[in-house]
């Protein structure tokens, strides 16, 4: 079975995401835990947490297929002391708060090494982050995304993702989340080389540590490293791709998340994306 959904907004309180997930007619959802632009966000009251649940289970959303997303100012790479404390921080923070919510999945940007250390020192501090994190908590595995290979990002290599993981000590609250906006753009050609790619990311990470996906399509080439999603169907990710996607088992059972630009389609691109599933589209 699919799950599918869109990044919704919580305007009001967190315990509106569900609410705006049932609307758009999505059985999957992801939102900010926290405001994403800023260091510091008030704790969840326990009206909060309560109405998140309640409103969770009237409308059938199970934490499997939530996928929280942490805040764009965490660095867990950091090259520098006060950085990565700071940020080392907030994401225990934010893995704490999914924890009250009683939530399964944290899903966040590996990290950039702002041309101040290596590749594989920047690697190596998000695996320690990682088990730092891991470590004071108990219920939520993190989740790292691949990224189109922007700026200092590290993680648009499978390669790196798979380094990242081997020195994670709890192998079983660690995952990684596709983006397929991000994949196309870091160089993977998921049009053309389909099963290439996929091959290749069970071969060098592995498929039982993949946890969720974002399905965006991307406003920009393949293999330009340029971070920029696109409504389903209107970007250079040919449709054939989605297509493809929708019928293909490997992809059951995780939560599959839209962040594409224009929150007005979504209703409309879960009904579309659905369809792929039947026989003859
Ligand atoms: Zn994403
Ligand atoms: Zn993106």
């Amino acid at each position: 079975m699919k799950y599918i959904g869109a990044h919704v907004p919580v305007l009001g309180g967190v315990e509106n995401a569900p609410v705006n997930a049932h609307a758009i007619g999505a059985n999957a959802f992801a939102f900010f835990t926290k405001n994403q632009r800023q260091w510091f966000s008030k704790p969840f009251t326990q009206e909060n947490i309560t109405l998140f649940k309640n409103n969770c289970e009237k409308y059938g959303f199970f934490p499997e297929y939530i996928l929280p997303h942490d805040s764009y100012l965490i660095n867990l790479g950091h090259p520098e002391e006060e950085g990565l404390k700071k940020s080392r921080t907030a994401f225990l923070d934010e893995m704490q708060r999914c924890e009250q919510l009683g939530l399964k999945l944290l899903n966040f940007h590996p990290g950039s090494h702002l041309n101040k250390e290596t590749f594989e020192e920047c690697l190596n501090r998000i695996a320690e982050s990682i088990n730092i994190a891991l470590d004071k908590t108990k219920e939520v595995t993190a989740v790292i995304e691949n990224t189109a290979g922007q700026g200092s990002n590290v993680g648009n290599e499978f390669w790196h993702l798979n380094y990242i993981i081997n020195k994670v000590e709890d192998k079983s609250r660690i995952g990684i989340c596709l983006d397929t906006c991000h994949t196309f753009t870091a160089g993977y050609d998921i049009v053309e080389d389909y099963d290439k790619v996929f091959n290749d990311f069970d071969q060098i990470i592995g498929l039982k540590y993949l946890r969720g996906i974002h399905l965006n399509d991307s406003k920009k080439a393949l293999a330009s490293r340029v971070d920029r999603h696109e409504n389903i169907n209107k970007g250079l990710i040919d449709i054939e791709f989605f297509k493809r996607f929708m019928k293909d088992e490997r992809f059951d059972n995780i939560p599959i998340i839209l962040e594409t630009p224009d929150e007005t389609c979504w209703a409309e691109e879960i009904t579309l994306l659905r369809s792929f599933m039947e026989e003859n589209n």
